[in-house]
C-alpha cells in the first residue's frame, strides 16, 4: 500500500497540499440531464464541503491558502476542483478556468473530479492539452459495482459507463483515481469487497474510500430517518479498509481511506468525526494481519 502523502515527499521533496477550488460547474443528475436529484448521499455542497463560491482563481486559490494558514506565496500544491462535476459545463469557459490554473507558477497538478459519463471527446482534447502542460488527475465517483445499489442511491450510470471512460483516460496516459463508498444501504461485506476485487482487476492508480455519511439535507437522510439501514461499525470499515488494501494492486496509491464530514451536516455515524481514531483504527488493522 503507497500512500498519497508519501509518494508525493518522494517526488517533490516536501509535503504537497490540495487547495480545494470550485469550477462553478453543476451536475447532470442534479440538473435534470441524467437524473433528479443527484446521489442520495449528496449534500447540497456537491460533495464536496470546503470550497469557497466560485469567484475568479486568484481570489480563490489565495482563500484556500487562508484557510490552510500558509503564506499567500507559498508554492507546490495540487488545485483540486472536487465538488460537482468538473467536466459538465461550457468548454471554452472550461478550458479558459483550468489553464489560467495549471499555469500559475504556485501549482503542481490539476486535480478534476468528475463523472464517468462526463468525459466526451472536447473534455478528453481539453484534458489532453492540460496535461502536456502539467499532470492532470481525474477522480471519478464509482462507489460500488452493483448495479441494484447504483439504483438505490440514484448514481445515474450504469457500471459499462464507467469502464468505458476509465479505459479512455488510461490510454490518453491520464492517472485515475477511483472513490468508493463502503456501507452503502443493502451491501453486504461481501458486496463491498467484490467490488474492491473488480477494481483491483482494473489497476488504477488511485483509489479514496470513505464510509458512507448521512448528511441532512439529503435524500438518504430521508431514507434512513423513514427506514433505518445498519451503519458499519468503526471496527468494521476499518477491517474492510485493510483487506480492500490487501486486494488492491501494490502500487496503487491510497488517496484517501476516511472521510472528513463537516461535523454541522453529520447525522450518523458520529465516529466518521474523529478522524485520527479511525486511521490509527485502520493501521492497527493493517499491522495486526501482517
Ligand atoms: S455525481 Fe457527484 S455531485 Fe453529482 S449528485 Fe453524485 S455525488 Fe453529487
Amino acid at each position: 500500500m503507497r500512500k498519497l502523502s508519501d509518494v508525493l515527499k518522494q517526488q517533490y521533496g516536501k509535503r504537497i497540499r490540495r487547495l480545494c477550488l470550485s469550477s462553478g460547474c453543476t451536475c447532470p443528475n442534479r440538473d435534470g440531464t441524467c437524473g433528479n436529484g443527484g446521489c442520495t448521499f449528496c449534500s447540497e455542497g456537491g460533495s464536496g464541503e470546503f470550497a469557497s463560491p466560485a469567484v475568479d482563481v486568484d481570489t480563490q486559490i489565495r482563500l484556500a491558502k487562508q484557510l490552510l494558514k500558509i503564506p499567500e506565496d507559498s508554492k507546490g500544491f495540487i488545485a483540486y476542483y472536487q465538488s460537482f462535476t468538473n467536466t459538465y459545463g461550457d468548454i471554452d469557459r472550461l478550458s479558459a478556468l483550468y489553464q489560467e490554473t495549471i499555469r500559475r507558477d504556485d501549482i503542481l497538478i490539476l486535480d478534476l473530479a468528475t463523472r464517468p459519463d462526463c468525459l466526451g471527446e472536447d473534455v478528453m482534447n481539453m484534458i489532453r492539452k492540460l496535461n502536456r502542460i502539467k499532470p492532470v488527475w481525474i477522480e471519478l465517483g464509482l462507489q460500488t459495482v452493483h448495479e441494484r445499489t447504483a439504483r438505490r442511491i440514484n448514481r445515474g450510470y450504469p457500471l459499462p459507463v464507467f469502464e468505458e471512460s476509465f479505459r479512455k483516460l488510461k490510454e490518453a496516459g491520464l492517472p485515475v483515481i477511483v472513490h468508493m463508498i463502503f456501507g452503502l444501504p443493502g451491501e453486504s461485506r461481501t458486496d463491498m469487497l467484490e467490488s474492491i476485487r473488480w477494481l483491483a482487476e482494473r489497476k488504477p492508480d488511485g483509489v479514496k474510500i470513505t464510509m458512507l455519511q448521512i448528511l441532512k439535507g439529503t435524500s438518504l437522510a430521508e431514507e434512513y430517518a423513514s427506514h433505518p439501514f445498519p451503519l458499519l461499525s468503526m471496527e468494521e470499515y476499518a477491517d474492510l479498509v485493510a483487506e480492500a488494501f490487501a486486494i488492491l494492486p501494490k502500487d496503487t496509491v491510497i488517496h484517501r481511506m476516511t472521510g472528513d464530514p463537516p461535523r454541522s451536516l453529520l447525522i450518523a455515524p458520529e465516529w466518521t468525526l474523529h478522524k485520527k481514531r479511525v486511521m490509527n483504527a485502520i493501521t492497527h488493522r493493517i499491522s495486526s494481519s501482517h
